[in-house]
Parts: C-alpha cells; structure tokens; sequence
C-alpha cells in the first residue's frame, strides 16, 4: 500500500481536507470486482469533465475541457491530472470559494470497465494506448485514450465505432443529471447550500 500513499501524494498536497468536502485518501481499499470509471461533470472556474479510471490501487485522471463524445470522428483532448483516491469516484459536491478546484462537482457517469488489450492496465497507461469497454450508466461500449506524440499530459479520448456510436446531439447535452443520485448541477449546489444554512 505504500506505493498508493506516494502516488496520491499530488492529490494530498494540494487539498485541506479540514476545508474541502474531497474524501481523504484511505489506505485500506481492496477490490476486487471489475475496475471503476467515472465520469464527473466539474463547475470549476473551466467547466470540464473529469474522467477516471481504476488502475491498480488509484484512480487515474485526465480532465477533458469539452467532455465525452460517443461520436467516433470527434477526438477529445484528456490532459493528464493527478491520481484520485478510489473513494473519489462517488464524490458529489461543491468544493469552496478559494480551494483547489473550487465549483460543484456531479458524478455524471460511473460503472466498471474491461480492458481491450492483452497487457495489464498499468502497462497500457505506460504505453500511452488504452482501450477499454465501458459499462456505465450512460456510455456503453469501446473507447480509446491515446496520449500524444511528443508529450506526457495530453491524451485523446474517443468512442470507437461500434453498435454503441451515435453522432446525435451531445450526450452530455441529453443527459445533464447525476448518474449517482438523479440530481441536476444545480440542485447539488442548491443542497450543499441549504445544508450550511
Ligand atoms: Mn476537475
């Protein structure tokens, strides 16, 4: 467990958990069911949705600034951010004024993966080449995260084309509500407000 503790490091540093309603990393997590992936929409001074993948102990991060597509021709760029506890993947909240990340956060798709390659996870991750069947609430199907040449943080998140792939209008367009807990953005700010009144 040592090695997690290092690597949610990053993740620590940057949050008083005496301020922030984050979930402070634990120690003791085992699982051992199919991997988590979440998605959460984030209300930060950039709106932006965070994608997250369980990867050995952690939950790998990228943020991606105009969300998911299941539209295969549209590529999204990932940018790479610090590992996240696994508790984080049903954090729902707003995170203060002031604080790292502050703005509502809404657990916008969360559900297990399965990966596509025949290397381990953490292997894929190093390479830079993932692809996974996703079985959320809301996307279903083949994805692929391709980080690009030249370059450690930047990723390109995209659906595969397979029965799953719809070029409609947005998905994060048609289903705007917590995959968690059915709430808007709104109503989740609306009751962390009312529950400091
Ligand atoms: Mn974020």
């Amino acid at each position: 467990m040592a090695t997690q503790i290092k690597k949610l490091t990053p993740y620590a540093e940057r949050r008083n958990f005496g301020k922030t309603p984050e979930p402070e990393p634990k120690t003791h997590i085992q699982r051992t069911k199919n991997p988590l992936f979440v998605i959460q929409e984030h209300h930060a001074s950039h709106l932006h949705w965070d994608l997250r993948l369980e990867i050995n102990d952690v939950l790998k991060s990228w943020a991606v600034p105009k969300g998911p597509s299941i539209n295969p021709t549209e590529k999204r760029l990932a940018i790479l951010t610090e590992d996240h506890p696994l508790e984080y993947a049903h954090f729902e909240g707003t995170i203060p004024e002031g604080l790292y990340g502050a703005g509502t956060v809404m657990v916008w798709d969360i559900g297990t993966y399965i990966n596509e390659k025949t290397i381990p996870m953490d292997q894929c991750f190093d390479e830079g080449r993932i692809e996974i069947t996703v079985k959320g609430k809301k996307l279903l199907g083949t994805f692929a995260l391709i980080r690009l040449k030249s370059s450690e943080k930047n990723w390109i998140f995209f659906k595969i084309d397979d029965a799953f792939a719809h070029t409609g209008t947005a998905i994060t367009k048609t289903h705007n509500k917590s995959a968690l807990t059915g709430r808007t953005v709104v109503q989740i700010a609306q009751e962390v407000k009312k529950s400091h009144e």
